[in-house]
């Protein structure tokens, strides 16, 4: 049956995270007709208590920050939609879009911004599925509190694992920090705290190549001894090794994609 469209926009911005709502203030004062759809409120920012690098704000959380921005949007008169979209595609004056959100609306817009921000990326390894939110984490912020006192292991040697293994240290008991690599490669100042940080104990050139347990998480596996053995102890595991763009709705557009977006 063909779907009805239920409004036209110039604009469509997909993503009402940081990005998307910024771009909803320059849409709005250019007085194009726009519509911003997001999956979830406020993006990702919102997880963070406090967010500390934001002018204006010396520490406000993600969510006032982005009830902020969304009443720099509502003074502009662009409505920001619950909806999570899940394809689009040129309707047939091929000048236009047609986008369809998973509780079956569509809409119409001559234009699409496409800012829905990115999704963790998964070690691959076996057992990270079966233990996924039973020792393994992909949200330092959301899940530390429920390891105060325990051993736990942050993957990744970028500025995400860095700051992951740094709030961790304030909950856990001992926290490894195992990166594949040489070197942390996070801000500096970051990498600074973790060095410093005796909680913090950093395995460098080793990869985990399984995570073990029974009904919960309980230790995982090196490609290499460390002190001795491949396995090492741990209630919890957070990875922190980057994240892809998601924007796996596109693919309907046969439009090329940047290889990293595919
Ligand atoms: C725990 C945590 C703490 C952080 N703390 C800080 C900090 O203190 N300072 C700082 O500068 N940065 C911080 N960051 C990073 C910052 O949050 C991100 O860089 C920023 O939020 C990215 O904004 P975004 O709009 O690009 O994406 P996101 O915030 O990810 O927003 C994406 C939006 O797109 C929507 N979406 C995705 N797919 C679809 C779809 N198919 N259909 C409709 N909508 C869709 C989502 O629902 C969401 O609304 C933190 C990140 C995290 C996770």
């Amino acid at each position: 049956m063909e779907q009805k469209t239920e409004d036209k926009y110039q604009l469509i911005i997909i993503g009402s995270g940081c990005a998307g709502l910024t771009s909803a203030i320059y849409a709005g004062r250019y007085k194009l007709k726009t519509l911003v759809l997001g999956s979830y409120f406020g993006g990702v920012i919102v997880e963070e208590a406090n967010v500390e690098n934001y002018p204006g704000f010396v520490s406000i959380s993600g969510m006032e920050l982005m009830k902020k921005f969304k009443e720099t949007v509502d003074s502009l008169n662009v409505p920001v939609v619950s909806g999570k979209v899940i394809s689009i595609k040129k309707n047939e004056d091929k000048n236009k879009f047609n986008l369809t959100t998973d509780e079956n609306k569509t809409y119409c817009a001559d234009a699409v911004l496409v800012s829905c921000g990115t999704k963790k990326l998964k070690l691959s390894i076996e057992g990270e599925d079966k233990f996924n939110g039973k020792g393994v984490s992909y949200c330092a912020t959301c899940d530390a509190p429920m390891f105060n006192k325990k051993t736990v292991a942050v993957i990744g040697g970028a500025d995400s694992a860095c700051q992951a293994a740094i709030l961790l240290s304030k909950h856990a008991k001992h926290v490894y920090l195992i990166c594949r690599k040489d070197e942390l490669r996070g801000e500096p100042i970051n990498v600074e705290h973790v060095t410093k940080n005796k909680e913090i104990e950093i395995i460098f050139n080793t990869n985990v190549i399984k995570v073990k347990g029974t009904n919960m998480l309980e230790s995982i596996e090196l490609d290499k001894e460390y002190n001795g053995s491949k396995e090492i102890s741990v209630k919890g595991v957070f990875v922190e090794i980057g994240s892809v763009p998601s924007t796996y709705f596109l693919d309907k557009l046969n439009i090329n994609l940047t290889k990293k977006m595919k």
